[in-house]
């Protein structure tokens, strides 16, 4: 089988109260959503508090499946619990607009029994993050490109400006302009650092296949 063996958290739902049994399941590898409220079902549209527990992410963070489970609700850093069960463990407020997020990563991993899944990825099948994305181009990216002798990739029409950030231009079919029909990056040795540190079955992956592919956890939907 080709491609890569990805070990990834499953993500489960605790009321208030059960703090211990969410504090097991994020030291066995998982993520847990622990609600403020003792309510175990809410109201649809209700406001909700809780936090998104996690494992304190390894540094550098790049391929962290923590870290990059807060980065797609925007977020890049977070708190440590100091006291209970859950202490020692990492955490975010979850913002009341990604209430969705974390109740479509409980839905889809109901069906999954323990704390981790094991999953295969193959890119070369896949390359939905190249598709509709926003790859940021930082300076030692642009730097890179000289040094690589394409200069020109760091200036239209391969880049535009997406307010004081450089970001790689799309085609109109919302593919990368890079990606080529056999689904390999045409510039892979010079690939900007969002690509190359964009880890495969992180929840941005993840979401990337269901938006892209209709591919939920490799299940069409
Ligand atoms: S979305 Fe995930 S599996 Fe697909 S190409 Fe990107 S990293 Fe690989
Ligand atoms: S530069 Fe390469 S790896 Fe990055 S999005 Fe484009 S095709 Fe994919």
């Amino acid at each position: 089988m080709g491609g890569e063996r990805v070990v990834r958290p499953i993500v489960r739902s605790f009321a208030r109260g059960f703090e211990r049994e969410a504090g097991a399941h994020v030291r066995a590898g998982g993520h847990a959503v622990v609600w403020d409220s003792a309510l175990a079902k809410h109201k649809p549209g209700e406001r909700r508090l809780g936090r998104f527990v996690f494992r304190k992410p390894r540094s550098p963070e790049v391929n962290d499946l923590g870290y990059w489970a807060i980065l797609d609700m925007d977020m890049d850093t977070w708190s440590t619990i100091t006291a209970g069960p859950l202490r020692g463990l990492s955490f975010v407020r979850i913002p009341q607009d990604c209430l969705h997020i974390v109740d479509d990563r409980v839905t889809r991993d109901s069906i999954h029994p323990g704390a981790t899944r094991t999953m295969h990825l193959d890119c070369l099948e896949c390359a939905a993050c190249c598709r509709a994305n926003k790859v940021i181009l930082e300076d030692h990216d642009v730097e890179r490109f000289k040094a690589g002798g394409r200069p020109e990739l760091a200036r239209p029409p391969y880049t535009r400006k997406d307010g004081d950030r450089l970001v790689l231009r799309l085609l109109k079919s919302r593919l990368c302009r890079h990606l080529q029909g056999d689904n390999k990056c045409g510039i892979y040795a010079l690939r900007p650092d969002s690509c190359s540190t964009f880890p495969a079955g992180s929840e941005c992956c993840l979401f990337s296949r269901e938006d892209e592919l209709g591919l939920v956890d490799g299940l069409k939907s």
